[in-house]
């Protein structure tokens, strides 16, 4: 069964790029019918926050990336140890006892050399191994070159001479990345390891450690670096936020997913994938073999997309972060018929919010330029005739509004324009907003008429 697992560590936010990993992670184990696993990394206790690894957390649930198992490395020393002990018993690793000015006098000697700074193995035959005394522990490397398949760079072939015998354990007795990383993949019956390739010099030196042990390797893909629009490394720089900061910005979740998604993963030209249609399209041979630039007016765009296709209803679920508190003393129901009359126009929920914000909440002014431009003397008549004929019509009905409009542009010659603006800016305070029409219908003739009369009252009449 294929397992694959996501595995941060919370010494920062989740950002775009591991979110990206989460979400290839995510949906390669989805589409397999597999588990995925979330491994929170926190050995190293000084840089490790719980208000990171929660972080993390709320990020992948708001993202809708439920996984099935979760475990927390600090909390796992015991497995660490066993397989340590183990490997000291098979003389597959020893004690080291080097100071640390011997390591850099070391280092000193062979960069003066040309060499690259190695371990010598001088602690590798020693007569006793005392436990009390300050140590690290450090493998016996193999004398064997590393070669193995990545489902996106091909083969790739490592010499043994790249490496040493490196620590697995430090003298605080906390365990190496590489070390705890292969020990919890292979625990957890890891099947495939989806990471970025930043990490493919610590599969060499993992897959050594997986022969010290023992184990078959799991499969790997490394996906390229996400760069920013300079073609560096995407970074806080780049305008780069943490994933909740995306939330915030109204962001959809789907279309966070959708957007990192296809920057990494393609599938002809297709853009915008539904949840089912991401499982089932995703595999590791489409994902892309070059970096991908991070484009936040593409993100937006897809949001916008999604925004389109989504239900109203579903919509207004996480709206509901956005909206206006006097939004709240309406029903739900009022609520998704405001929703369908932005929907398709809003880039993003704070944009929606704001744009339906006066089905709520009565203008309090008036955009003054609209005002002039639209509210002039010769109006007048028109809209005071305009008022009259909506307070006959039938606001359930679009037709019976169309009615009184285009009655009163008929007898006094005019443009829908110079009646939809003034009634616009009557209900909205702005002169942009959704259709006409559909305004009306959703507040209804009441609401629709008092606000319409306070305006001629204000215009005219003030
Ligand atoms: N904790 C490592 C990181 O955050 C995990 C890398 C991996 O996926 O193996 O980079």
């Amino acid at each position: 069964m294929v397992r694959t697992r996501f595995a941060p560590s919370p010494t920062g936010h989740l950002h775009i790029g591991g979110l990206r990993t989460a979400i290839f992670n995510y949906l390669f184990a989805k589409a397999n019918n597999g588990g995925f696993i979330l491994r929170i990394e926190d050995t190293d206790r000084e840089r490790s926050k719980d208000e990171y690894t929660q972080a993390i957390l709320e990020g992948l649930k708001w993202c809708g990336l439920e996984w099935d198992d979760i475990c927390f490395q600090s909390k796992r020393n015991e497995i660490y140890e066993k397989y340590m002990n183990k490997l000291i018993e098979e003389g597959k690793a020893y004690r080291c006892y080097c100071s640390k000015e011997r390591l850099e006098q070391l280092k000193k000697e062979q960069l003066a050399r040309g060499e690259n700074p190695h371990y010598d193995g001088h602690c590798r035959n020693l007569k006793e191994y005392p436990i009390d005394k300050p140590h690290v522990v450090r493998i016996k490397l193999i004398e064997e070159d590393i070669d193995f398949h990545d489902h996106v760079h091909g083969d790739l072939h490592f010499s043994y001479k790249e490496f040493d015998d490196f620590i697995i354990r430090r003298s605080d007795g906390s365990f190496m990345y590489n070390f705890t990383n292969v020990v919890d993949d292979i625990e957890c019956g890891v099947t495939h390891v989806i990471r970025g390739d930043d990490h493919l010099t610590n599969t060499a030196k993992q897959i050594v450690l997986y022969r010290l042990l023992g184990k078959e390797p799991p499969e790997y893909a490394h996906v390229p670096m996400i760069l920013g629009e300079d073609k560096t490394r995407l970074s806080k720089r780049h305008g780069a936020k943490s994933v909740l900061e995306y939330r915030d910005m109204g962001i959809l979740p789907i279309a966070l997913v959708n957007y990192l998604l296809r920057l990494g993963f393609s599938y002809g030209d297709k853009e915008i994938f539904t949840w089912d249609e991401m499982i089932k399209y995703f595999s590791l041979d489409r994902l892309n073999k070059s970096a991908a630039v991070f484009n936040p007016e593409k993100l937006i765009w897809v949001n916008a997309e999604h925004m389109k296709m989504m239900e109203p209803e579903d919509i207004l679920v996480y709206l509901k972060d956005f909206l206006d508190k006097k939004c709240f003393e309406f029903s739900d129901d009022y609520l998704i018929e405001a929703i369908k009359t932005r929907q398709t126009k809003a880039q993003t929920l704070v944009e929606l919010a704001d744009e339906i914000r006066f089905y709520c909440v009565e203008p309090q002014e008036y955009e003054e330029k609209g005002i002039k431009k639209y509210l002039k003397e010769n109006v007048k008549e028109p809209l005071e005739y305009l008022y009259k004929r909506l307070e006959e019509a039938n606001f359930s009905k679009e037709d019976d509004l169309k009615r009184a409009f285009e009655e009163t542009m008929e007898k006094f010659d005019l443009k829908m324009v110079k009646l939809a603006q003034p009634v616009r800016i009557a209900l909205t305070g702005r002169t942009i907003g959704p259709g006409i029409y559909e305004m009306l219908m959703v507040l209804g003739k009441d609401e629709s008429l008092k606000r319409f009369k306070k305006l001629l009252d204000v215009v005219y009449s003030g």
